[in-house]
């Protein structure tokens, strides 16, 4: 029998099955759609994501564009948040198309032994035996493991029909374009981020001189089209609009709502949520491909050895993976109560600008590089 089902291909699904067919294990990863393909996303991966890339190796063949940490912009104030450094060096994330660096991880994880790897595989839903899932159904057809992982994003469709579902608070849209700027523009080193009333834009320097801008709102903020008030928002930035002065908008705009889907629990027997499907609260602190990707290799190390043994270790795995996240699920909740808070953004970011190093610390909490309530990791 196989050793391991995986819905989605995605980030963190793929990085699974990487790791789990290089520990020698058998593995089928299932993906609907076909690659290269886009995904909505602000695209920039935080320090602790690149790691995770550098130790599969695979970092090199994902390129993407440096960047030394975030930059909020409220009105005329700017607060820089630089990444810590983690041991005396100095770390960095990249922004990259998705639509690459998906493809990237999906190739190698269908060149892996061990890995079978399909597109244009649709997940139709869990397959129970005896209470348990014992494995999948694929585009009408049962496939059986010892353990199922669904890592199918956001939207779980394993999740839901498990009756893990807890509904999302939230409705936020996200949507985003790429530009390919105009000769002679600069291209800073720095996620920016713009935060407007009622919403927030998202800036990330890529490779090949593009640029990736995103949006998030409430649904009410977008008004009867979200590509007018996608203009109208990134036009009222002077120093937005000034980049992007004879750029080429090189990417049709692309949504995703609501952007937020929680579960109850992130395991039952037979099966584990990861990723985005194992919850996700909103984009606003730019880390869930990081953290997919650390869930990914934290859930690797549990199944080696693990597997086909008693069921217990699943609810371990949890409550591990609850406590690698705390710090960032807080600091994205505090970020959240601060965006709806807009007279108090002013206030704080003029506060953090006074405090370099506090701000390093949070941007490096949104990083994976810090502790919320201690120092370097
Ligand atoms: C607007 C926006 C901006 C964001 N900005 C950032 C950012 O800047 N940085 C960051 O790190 N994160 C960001 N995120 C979050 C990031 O996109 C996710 O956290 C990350 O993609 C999670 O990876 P995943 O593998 O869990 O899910 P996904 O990347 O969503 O992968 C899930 C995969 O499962 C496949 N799938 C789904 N259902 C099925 C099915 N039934 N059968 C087969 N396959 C299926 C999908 O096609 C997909 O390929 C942003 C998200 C949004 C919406």
């Amino acid at each position: 029998m196989v050793d391991v089902l995986i819905a989605g291909g995605g980030v963190a699904g793929s990085a699974l099955a990487i790791l789990l067919g290089r520990r020698g294990l058998t593995v089928e990863l299932f993906e609907r759609a076909r690659f290269p393909r886009e995904k909505p996303c602000g695209e920039g991966l935080m320090p602790a994501g690149v790691a995770v890339l550098q130790r599969l190796g695979l970092a090199e063949a994902v390129g993407g564009a440096p960047f030394h940490g975030v930059r909020y912009h409220f009105g005329d104030h700017t607060a820089e948040g630089r990444f810590p450094e983690v041991a005396g060096v100095p770390v960095a994330g990249r922004a990259q198309r998705r639509k690459h660096l998906d493809h990237v991880l999906f190739q190698a994880a269908a060149t892996t032994p061990g890995v079978s790897a399909q597109t244009g595989a649709l997940v139709e839903a869990p397959l129970l035996e005896n209470r348990r899932v014992a494995g999948l159904i694929v585009n009408g057809e049962p496939r059986r493991a010892r353990l199922v992982v669904g890592a199918d994003g956001v939207h779980s469709r394993i999740r839901h029909q498990l009756g893990l579902d807890v509904p999302a608070r939230r409705k936020r849209l996200g949507v985003r374009a790429h530009f390919r700027l105009a000769p002679g523009q600069t291209q800073p080193p720095w996620v920016d981020v713009f935060v407007g009333r009622g919403y927030e834009l998202y800036v990330a320097p890529l490779p090949k001189r593009e640029l990736l801008v995103a949006a998030l709102a409430e649904p009410e903020t977008w008004g009867d089209s979200a590509e007018r008030a996608f203009h109208r928002w990134w036009n009222a930035e002077p120093r937005l609009a000034l980049r992007l002065e004879g750029a080429e908008q090189v990417s049709s705009l692309m949504g995703s709502s609501p952007l937020a889907g929680g579960a109850q629990i992130g395991v039952a027997p037979g099966v584990v949520l990861l990723g985005d499907a194992a919850g996700f609260l909103d984009p606003i602190t730019g880390g869930g491909m990081t953290q997919a990707l650390m869930s990914a290799e934290l859930l690797a190390q549990y199944i080696v050895g693990r597997l086909g043994t008693q069921e217990r270790w699943l609810r371990e795995f949890d409550r591990k993976r609850q406590q690698m996240l705390r710090d960032y699920q807080i600091l994205t909740q505090m970020v959240l109560w601060v965006a709806d808070h807009p007279r108090l953004a002013k206030g704080l970011l003029s506060a953090l600008k006074n405090s370099p190093s506090i701000f390093s610390h949070l941007v490096g909490v949104s990083g994976g590089v810090r502790h919320l309530f201690a120092l370097a990791r």
